[in-house]
This record gives C-alpha cells, sequence and structure tokens, in this order.
C-alpha cells in the first residue's frame, strides 16, 4: 500500500523506475516496475509503500542477529593460541574451557 510522505491525502501516485510495453501504434499494452519508488500525483512528494518497509526492517535485523552470532577470537591461556570461540566455550586445540570476554 502507498501514502504519500507528506499525508496530504492524495491516492493516485506514479512508479517513477516503470518500463511500459507498446505495440507497434505505441498504444500501452503492459508495464512493469523496475524499482521501487514512486510518487503523490497530488502533491509531488514522494511516496511509501508501507508493504516494503517491515520486510525491510526483518532484513536488518536478522542481519543484525547474524553479526552477533560472529565467534570470537582469543587467546586460550593454557595452549597460548588464536582460537575462534565456538558454541562450546572451550579451545578447539586443547579443550581447556574459555572465558568470553565481556565488552563493558
Ligand atoms: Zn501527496
Ligand atoms: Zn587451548
Amino acid at each position: 500500500m502507498l501514502v504519500c510522505s507528506r499525508k496530504c491525502g492524495g491516492t493516485l501516485f506514479r512508479a517513477v523506475f516503470a518500463e511500459v510495453d507498446v505495440d507497434s501504434a505505441g498504444e500501452y499494452q503492459d508495464h512493469r516496475v523496475t524499482q521501487p519508488g514512486y510518487i503523490c500525483l497530488n502533491c509531488g512528494a514522494p511516496a511509501l509503500d508501507l508493504a516494503q518497509v517491515p520486510g525491510e526492517l526483518e532484513a536488518e535485523e536478522q542481519a543484525e542477529e547474524a553479526a552477533a552470532s560472529v565467534t570470537a577470537d582469543i587467546l586460550c591461556p593454557v595452549c597460548e593460541t588464536m582460537v575462534q570461540l565456538d558454541a562450546n566455550m572451550e579451545c578447539p586445540n586443547c579443550g581447556s574451557p574459555l572465558e568470553v570476554p565481556r565488552l563493558p
């Protein structure tokens, strides 16, 4: 659903990035929107696609979760090897239990 970003109440919008197919007489046949991007025909302000917004937020959240689960590189105090801490919280090299360095 499209809404005017100025909330002017306009209900007609124009797709900015669209391709229009025409026949040999130049008559409109079909169209496709190549990129999301709309303007309000009432006041000319950019329009927002409400259906797009939650999807983008979700994608951002998933990216943040992926970044948070990245394992930390720490120095094992027992074998003094730089190891990637895995979910088991132990050194993959010597098997010693490791502590996650706490961020302030
Ligand atoms: Zn408007
Ligand atoms: Zn170790």
